[in-house]
């Protein structure tokens, strides 16, 4: 497939504050293998009707429309990005897509189950990275955050990760007080015992059963106090759009990084647009509004109209999300739904 796209759409996807978007996350599915609290309910999760899925055919046309409006980097995520059967399929198809600078830079944030049977193909199919999340080393806990019984596997899902050559790979902690903000330092011990970045994440409100809580939340400056305890922390300079305030861990080389979405929000320098698994756009995580890909791409839309929906909702995106705000609202899709 090529795209079609008028030269005066074929321009970056820049918004009304400047920002310029180059990030395209990709949720393949919203089903998943566990049921973190932070993120799904135990049951009675209202999945997404199977007709709306994006087939890989589209999903490959929507990368291909936004890298010829300046998208270079794409993450597949979910839900569980490795449910999807067909997900080494995705991930060789969009490697392929040639970006602004040339071929998209991919990556994927993955439960890791299934990485011992999928990181060689994955890895040989184009991916570049992964992201795996693990929020405690101790298997108990593991069962009763997720709800599931698969710490082993997550564990040999890292191993497969860095046996298969993507480089690097990266654990994502959301802390949690008196559930795992005792485990930060034993974390980033298992991080430097094997050349892993960490990535700690301060809790959203994206959960499905609306119980965040602002008292509760585990900030960054916690979790970089817990850590000076420990470590000597060095700044790493170089941020740029990331969401991750990086510190070297003694003296390197493992890096752990702090993402403050709650406390310390990186809106100004914000360059991500999602796409859910049912076609839906979305200028930000805690969007209220969807921007609908599904229709024109069931419907006969051409390539201009779809790059109209993407600059029409760039064009929509607010200065920043405004949790901190007394009138703020969650959106109605779990953070599963949307894709994180
Ligand atoms: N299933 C995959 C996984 O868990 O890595 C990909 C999807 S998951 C929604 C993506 C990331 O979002 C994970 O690292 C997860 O820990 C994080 N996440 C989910 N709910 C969150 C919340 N309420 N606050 C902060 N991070 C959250
Ligand atoms: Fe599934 Fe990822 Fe959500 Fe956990 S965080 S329930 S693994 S989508």
């Amino acid at each position: 497939m090529s795209v079609s796209i008028s030269p005066e759409l074929r321009r970056p996807l820049v918004d009304r504050f400047g920002r310029v978007h180059t990030d395209l996350r990709i949720s393949l599915t919203d089903k998943c293998s566990l049921r973190c609290t932070y993120c799904m309910p135990a049951e009675g999760v209202p999945w997404l009707h199977r007709d709306s899925i994006l087939t890989t055919d589209e999903l490959v046309r929507v990368a291909e429309v936004a890298a010829a409006l300046g998208i270079a980097t794409v993450r597949l995520t979910g839900g569980e990005p490795l449910l999807r059967r067909d997900v080494v399929d995705v991930v060789a198809r969009m490697s392929r897509i040639e970006g602004p600078g040339g071929p998209l830079e991919l990556s994927m944030t993955t439960n890791g189950i299934l990485l011992p049977e999928l990181a060689d193909d994955l890895a040989a199919a184009g991916l570049e990275r992964a992201n795996i999340s693990l929020d405690t080393l101790r298997a108990d806990r593991f069962r009763e955050l997720t709800r599931r019984d698969k710490f082993a596997e997550v564990l040999a899902g890292v191993e497969a990760a860095q046996a298969s050559g993507m480089s690097p790979i990266k654990i994502n902690v959301v802390a949690m007080r008196d559930v795992n903000d005792d485990e930060i330092v034993d974390l980033a011990r298992f991080a430097v015992e094997r050349g892993l970045e960490l990535r700690f994440i301060e809790q959203m409100p994206l959960d499905a059963g609306h119980i965040w809580s602002r008292v509760k939340m585990v900030t960054g400056e916690e979790i970089l106090d817990r850590l000076a305890t420990e470590f000597t922390l060095t700044p790493l300079p170089g941020r740029a759009s990331a969401p991750a305030e990086r510190f070297l861990l003694d003296d390197g080389p493992t890096s752990v990084g702090v993402i403050r979405s709650v406390t310390k929000p990186f809106c100004g320098t914000c360059d991500r647009v999602r796409i859910t698994a049912d076609g839906q756009l979305r200028n930000c995580l805690f969007s209220r509004e969807e921007s609908d890909l599904l229709t024109p791409l069931r419907d006969g839309g051409t390539d201009d109209d779809l790059a109209r929906v993407l600059h029409r909702c760039i064009t929509g995106k607010l200065p920043g999300h405004g949790i901190n705000d007394p009138g703020f609202l969650q959106p109605d899709r779990p953070m599963s739904a949307i894709g994180g």
